[in-house]
């Protein structure tokens, strides 16, 4: 690590093949403004001297709200037709983290891992207990229909008639958005990060992804770098890819570019995981590889302006 170069601020929107001919213009400008709100709102906390907590849960928020990306309202729905969520969140400075999973109410998941991790008893409520306890922290709640769209009853059509399980933007289908996550380095040198996720399309209820998984999804330390990732859960899960990449430059002495692509381009082909993760570490160095056709993503830093990508 070095000195500090000023805070820093990425989020992505899921990766995938992201089929250049699968997205209008029209939807890939719409997604563009999301991830740009999303990164700017981030970016205007962390300007005014805000935390990389605050940072991360507002970007995660925006993108929850829009209904384009695959988190909190618009996120992808189970075998059984509704949504179930997951979002992780976690700060640097002392690795303390909340997160839920299984929740069908809370308007916006990322507010419930907040609740979590400020509550502090415990790190992951599941289902109905997420639920309640969200009820408990005065959240805003939904019912479930709040958070289907008619894309996304669609979308579960297809896979079902294909017989098919798999990532919301992963196949030539023209649904391409995804997971949503956010990483912040702060003035301070302090780090977190948030994903937030609807999961697979027409997974099994029940099914839990990496996204709410500390150390998978989800990881963040100031002593080496805020993960998020996006992709095929279950190989994240295996290979404890948000960890891992904090553990190669603990461990190994890598910088937080070489951690993420030795992971992103090497041990995870070598188990046939899809995705890509965003990082940065406490000097405000961004990391954002992907191993797939495309990754939904933006970032902005205090000596630079915010930059949108997809390929
Ligand atoms: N990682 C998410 C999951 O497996 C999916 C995604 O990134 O789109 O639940």
């Amino acid at each position: 690590m070095g000195v500090n170069v000023g805070f820093a601020i990425a989020v992505h929107g899921g990766a995938g093949l992201i089929a250049r001919h699968s997205l209008t213009a029209a939807r890939e400008e719409a997604c563009r403004a999301g991830l740009h709100t999303a990164v700017v709102r981030g970016q205007a906390i962390l300007a005014a001297g805000g935390s990389a907590l605050d940072a991360v849960v507002e970007a995660a928020k925006s993108l929850e709200d829009d209904p384009l990306f695959n988190a909190g309202r618009g996120g992808v729905l189970n075998a059984e037709g509704f949504v179930e969520m997951d979002a992780a969140l976690m700060q640097g400075m002392d690795r303390t983290a909340g997160a839920i999973t299984c929740a069908t109410t809370i308007r916006n998941p990322i507010l419930g891992a907040r609740a979590v991790l400020e509550d502090g008893r415990h790190v992951l409520l599941s289902g109905a207990g997420a639920d309640d306890f969200g009820a408990q922290a005065h959240l805003p709640l939904a019912e479930r229909g709040y958070f289907i769209t008619p894309a996304r009853a669609e979308q579960l059509e297809k896979m079902k008639a294909a017989n098919a399980y798999g990532l919301d933007h992963g196949s030539t289908e023209k649904d391409v958005y995804g997971t949503i996550g956010a990483v912040a380095c702060d003035a301070a040198g302090h780090v977190a990060a948030a994903t937030s996720t609807g999961g697979m399309v027409n997974q099994s209820r029940g099914r839990i992804g990496d996204t709410p998984l500390i150390g998978a999804g989800t990881y963040a330390w100031d002593q080496t770098a805020a993960i998020s990732g996006t992709g095929h859960g279950e190989a994240f899960i295996r290979l404890a890819v948000a960890h891992r990449i904090s553990a190669y430059m603990e461990l190994g002495g890598l910088s937080v570019v070489e951690a993420c692509d030795r992971v992103v381009h090497h041990d995870l082909p070598q188990i046939g995981g899809a995705g890509g993760v965003i990082a940065v570490d406490a000097s405000g160095n961004l990391s954002l590889p992907f191993n797939t056709g495309g990754m939904f993503r933006a970032w902005a830093r205090e000596d630079a302006p915010p930059t949108v990508r997809i390929w």
